[in-house]
């Protein structure tokens, strides 16, 4: 039986979910919380439905052995249904990782080694891949990063004219992220529209408490809207997206801003969050829709930046076959589908009202039968696309 075991560990925080490749399906996934502090919180969703309980867990190693006792307890037995290998979220694999990678402890001196490009994410990665590798010491670990879609990127579009030395010396050039994602919503909108993936032109849209914009070229990113960090691009739930770099020096030398706060005001009090008070789009459409001033100053500036980054990727992939809207927002939101579209007719991108208003699980088109260019809503499936990266890395069929 060929089933993979998915983990996305954060800082503080790490999921799992159990796949079985023979035929895709989801057989248990969980949530373990707040690692490290006073009362933690275990979630697993197996055969017999939820099951939540408050614990302590005192770090990485904890949270797998918390996950084995919910699989013992809940089941599916781990006997029954024993992975073949572990597949682990990297954000940051910079230059160095250009595919998914079997893990062994060179390959944790380079990620440890990544983690000045990636200080929010890759330490704790790396925390969950430790702590893995010691839970099930006898199965293939494997590293798929975000960043890795990526690397096909020319120059051009992933330095930045940044003092050259200065660059090169620190590793700053543009990585972009969400790469798992924008592989496999190309994939299955090519799928969908019965056309080799080779032949298409796609603007993805992940848009999600994070967000970015993808230009996919025959299957192969040309261009992402996130940098060197998750922070550049489109607005998103907690952070700013593009900003003119001059703000921080004003902020530091008007109002004595430390670097710290910097980040924090980026990272964590700007986007919706800044500009409305809540990081949900369900709450901020709801606002606006009651006539909130603010909350619709908020949307209209986060569909202004999507419909920048549509217009800048048909230019640079001159053209499209297809613009592919994916992530909590992006497959939720027909107001944000709407709101961003709007006055992109001239493109050859037209909406169907009636199509863009469904509620969708699986692949949909809502464009117009005249709409030149297809407009797709397609589910995203991060960890089944780490689970098949994993298999492939491992060379193990998914129906062995
Ligand atoms: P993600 O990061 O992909 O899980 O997306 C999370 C975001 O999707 C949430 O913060 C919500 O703002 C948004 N979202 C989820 N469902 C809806 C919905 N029905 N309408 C609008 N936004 C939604």
């Amino acid at each position: 039986m060929s089933i993979v075991l998915v983990v996305n560990s954060g800082s503080s925080s790490m999921k799992y979910r159990l796949i079985d490749m023979r035929d895709e399906t989801v057989l248990a996934s969980g949530l373990i919380e707040r690692i490290g502090e006073y009362r933690g919180l275990v979630r697993h969703d197996g055969p017999n439905g939820r099951h939540e309980l408050a614990r302590r867990i005192v770090d990485h190693e904890a949270a797998f052995e918390a996950m084995i006792r919910g699989f013992n307890e809940h089941g599916p037995s781990l006997d029954d249904y024993p992975p073949v290998a572990v597949g682990h979220r990297v954000v940051q694999g910079a230059r160095r990782f250009l595919a998914p990678t079997v893990v062994d402890d060179s390959v944790e001196r380079d990620i440890e080694d990544l983690i000045p490009l990636a200080p929010l994410h890759n330490g704790a990665n790396l925390e969950g891949i430790r702590g893995a590798r010691r839970a099930f010491p006898d199965l293939p670990h494997v590293t798929v990063f975000d960043t890795s879609f990526h690397t096909s990127m020319s120059d051009a579009a992933s330095l930045y004219a940044l003092d050259r030395p200065t660059a090169e010396r620190y590793r700053i050039r543009r990585y972009g992220a969400h790469g798992s994602s924008h592989k496999f919503v190309s994939a299955e909108a090519a799928r969908f529209l019965g056309k080799p993936l080779e032949d298409l032109k796609i603007i993805v849209l992940h848009i999600g408490n994070g967000a970015s914009a993808c230009a996919v070229r025959g299957g192969v990113s040309i261009e992402t809207s996130m940098g060197l960090t998750p922070l550049e691009g489109l607005v998103m739930g907690t952070r700013t997206g593009d900003i003119d770099p001059a703000v921080l020096f004003h902020l530091h030398r008007q109002a004595g801003y430390s670097v710290d706060d910097l980040d924090e005001l980026l990272n964590k009090k700007s986007g919706l969050a800044g500009l409305t008070g809540s990081n949900d789009m369900r709450d901020v459409e709801a606002r606006a829709r009651k006539g909130d001033a603010l909350a619709l100053t908020a949307l209209e500036i986060y569909a202004h930046r999507i419909r920048h980054y549509i217009g800048a990727y048909h230019a640079q992939l001159g053209g499209a076959d297809a613009v592919v809207w994916t992530a909590g927002v992006g497959e939720n939101s027909p107001d944000a589908r709407a709101r961003a579209m709007r006055g992109l007719e001239f493109l050859g991108m037209k909406l169907d009202p009636e199509l863009n208003d469904q509620r969708v699980k699986e692949p949909t088109r809502i464009s117009a039968a005249d709409s030149a260019i297809d407009i797709l809503v397609v589910p995203t499936n991060e960890e089944l696309e780490i689970a098949r990266q994993t298999l492939q890395a491992t060379g193990i069929p998914a129906d062995a």
